[in-house]
């Protein structure tokens, strides 16, 4: 085990330094097409309560698909498993935004971190919430102790304007009976909820709920152990869409993936690790921020199937 965290991430941030000339920047949201690719951040949040840094650490991106986790935290205490009566809990292997697979299953999405599967988890939300962004903020808010962290009104609204994709999902969804409430509000949820930015270190302080058995150390209860268990085995199995395997893989622990660029990983019992490139591969998944994930996995012998 690597003893001196802080070093182990500074060697980390200039060892990824190449990599950041790769992949593409999202562009699909034109406000994300704007973000200078050349960036790079990680942290590490103890359970005990300790706090690493390197790079750009503690700027704000937009956390995309990370909000995915906290949304199904919510829908999970307010609707409990009656959720998994509307949404899957497959890899899907296909593209986070394919439309594939709802037709064969009857408007029923793969797992809640396809985009699919997420609108499903907002449309729940959107029963119990007048704005259901409002308390996936307000629940971030109360995993960091504080209220500083803010939805980006220039992102969640160029994402709103190019959502036909998330759109169409939506109301074929709706065709089959699996989308109750109206689309347009769902979408402004939607594209709202995704909007949110955090930087690394309150990512992975954020997420520690999920190596705490469902509570937030020295804080509140967000879910119970076995909701919080099945985050991570859906993390793992799901949370970086076609790549999932690969991940699991190379990293060996539950991650979710986010098309800013961010990607959170979960040591249970132990720690969540945050890091962040733009430079995206063809999955969407940032190439950098896997790279430094994996090398810090291995340093410190995190995967969930090492023996010791
Ligand atoms: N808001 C993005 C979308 O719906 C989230 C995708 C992602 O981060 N993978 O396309």
């Amino acid at each position: 085990m690597h003893t001196d965290i802080d070093a182990l991430l500074r060697e980390i941030a200039r060892d990824v330094q190449p990599l950041l000339a790769e992949g593409r920047v999202a562009d699909y949201i034109p406000a994300l097409s704007l973000v200078p690719r050349e960036q790079f951040g990680i942290a590490v949040a103890t359970v005990d309560g300790r706090l690493y840094g390197a790079g750009d650490s503690e700027r704000r991106f937009s956390i995309q698909s990370l909000s995915k986790m906290y949304a199904l935290a919510l829908a999970l205490q307010r609707e409990g498993d009656a959720l998994w009566q509307r949404v899957g809990r497959e890899p899907s292997g296909t593209p986070f935004n394919s439309l594939v697979q709802l037709e064969r299953e009857r408007g029923v999405p793969r797992n809640p971190f396809v985009n699919a599967g997420a609108l499903v988890v907002v449309d729940v939300l959107c029963r119990r919430y007048l704005q259901p962004e409002r308390a996936v903020l307000e629940l971030v808010h109360r995993l960091l102790g504080e209220a500083s962290v803010a939805i980006d009104g220039d992102v969640a609204r160029s994402e709103r304007e190019h959502s036909d994709r998330n759109a169409a999902i939506a109301h074929f969804m709706r065709s089959f009976g699996n989308l109750h409430g109206d689309v347009a509000a769902l979408l402004d949820a939607y594209c709202a909820q995704c909007a949110i930015a955090m930087s690394c270190s309150e990512l992975a302080r954020a997420s520690l709920f999920l190596a705490a058995d469902g509570a937030q150390p020295r804080g509140a209860r967000v879910v119970d152990a076995l909701a919080a268990r099945r985050i991570g085995a859906l993390m793992l199995t799901c949370g970086a869409y076609d790549a999932a395997g690969d991940l699991a893989c190379r990293i060996g622990l539950p991650i979710k993936t986010g098309v800013g660029g961010g990607i959170v990983a979960i040591v249970p019992g132990r720690l969540c690790v945050c890091a962040w490139a733009p430079g995206l591969d063809a999955n969407g998944n940032s190439i950098a921020a896997a790279a430094a994930i994996e090398r810090f996995a291995a340093a410190i012998g995190a995967s969930i199937f090492a023996g010791d």
